[in-house]
């Protein structure tokens, strides 16, 4: 880190800061120039308090060199994070399509949307058992019953699942769910992340529509501070000016978070959108953009759905969109798991 002084500073001042940043076990070494003088700090930065720094009367500037994300950045972790949910693998070149409703509803309904998602190639189910909804008048989710709803699915139809938790709380009716789902609106929930993260088990962490791919990283090393490994990232879109959809996927940030982080990337064209026509082109420019996996919404009956309909495809059209998909993913280099 750089810190960058005033002219006319007092060496008092100076003196200060120099202890300031050593009685933290930090080493500093100054750099008195003609023009400027600079502090050079060294150690193990991401303890400083950079915005403490710069309120100080005479530091002109701060330059993070360091980079700030210890377990989910490539410089202490080159290659690729692959994560292997029961033989299924997500990351490296392996590619994924996790497919289910938006919530659970019914033993039926799962089992039957589950049969059909397996059939088209989705590997993991998704469902929704505790529903983290804007209005607190609409379906909150079934619950617990739910999670045992889906724990039939997995064994059988025999997929892997994964499900999303609102409070730790629930934490006890996870323990036989293969991937714990963070939603959007629990992104910064930072008791929730550190919970989880204990967890050991693969964490799903979608990106909060109003959120920095910088904070959605530093909300994942939550995560694996706490011991986690693997952490599968889902881009599944961010708010912007434009009406037409419910949020606008953020395609951009996939080729710039894989130079950043090893951590594998899935999108979520459904909540991306809004509007399930529009979930197949968006599933293609995903995997153009070079995700990992698409996790999509899939309901047997969308029209009467009792959350998310309007975004959720039929299963026929889920096996068109796997089938396209798997055609073109050895253009990017990657395998179906
Ligand atoms: C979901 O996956 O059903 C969901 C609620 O998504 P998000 O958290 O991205 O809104
Ligand atoms: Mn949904």
């Amino acid at each position: 880190m750089i810190i960058r002084i005033k002219r006319g500073y007092e060496t008092k001042q100076l003196d200060n800061l120099i202890e300031l940043i050593k009685s933290q076990g930090l080493g500093v070494e100054p750099t008195v120039g003609t023009e400027y003088t600079v502090l050079a700090v060294t150690g193990d930065t991401n303890i400083i308090d950079i915005d403490r720094i710069r309120a100080i009367d005479i530091v002109d500037g701060v330059i993070r060199i360091k980079e700030p994300f210890k377990y989910t950045g490539r410089v202490n972790h080159e290659e690729n994070t692959i994560v292997n949910v029961s033989g299924v693998k997500i990351g490296g070149n392996n590619f994924a399509f996790i497919a289910g409703p938006c919530s659970v509803e019914s033993e039926r309904q799962i089992i039957e949307i589950a049969k059909a998602v397996k059939k088209a190639g989705a590997k993991i189910l998704r469902g929704g058992a505790f529903k983290p909804r804007t209005s607190p008048y609409t379906f909150q989710g079934i619950g617990k019953e739910g999670i045992e709803i889906l724990l039939k699915a997995k064994k059988e139809v025999g997929l892997p699942i994964v499900t999303e938790i609102t409070s730790v709380k629930y934490l006890d009716a996870y323990s036989d769910v293969d991937i714990i789902q963070i939603g959007a609106r629990n992104m910064q929930n930072y008791e929730l992340l550190k919970e989880v993260g204990k967890t050991g088990k693969p964490i799903l962490l979608k990106r909060g529509f109003c959120n920095t791919t910088e904070e959605w990283l530093m909300s994942a090393e939550y995560v694996m501070s706490e011991g986690a490994k693997d952490v599968i990232l889902c881009e599944r879109g961010i708010r912007s000016f434009e009406p037409l959809t419910r949020n606008t996927l953020d395609l951009s940030s996939i080729p710039m978070l894989k130079e950043i982080t090893h951590l594998p990337i899935i999108a979520d064209p459904s909540h991306a959108s809004g509007v399930a026509r529009a979930v197949k082109p968006l599933s293609l420019a995903a995997v153009g953009a070079g995700v990992d996996g698409l996790m999509i919404e899939v309901h047997n009956d969308p029209e009467n759905a009792l959350c998310d309909g309007a975004q959720s495809v039929k299963p026929e059209l889920f096996k068109d969109i796997a089938d396209t998909v798997k055609k073109v993913l050895p253009i990017y280099g990657k395998v179906l798991s």
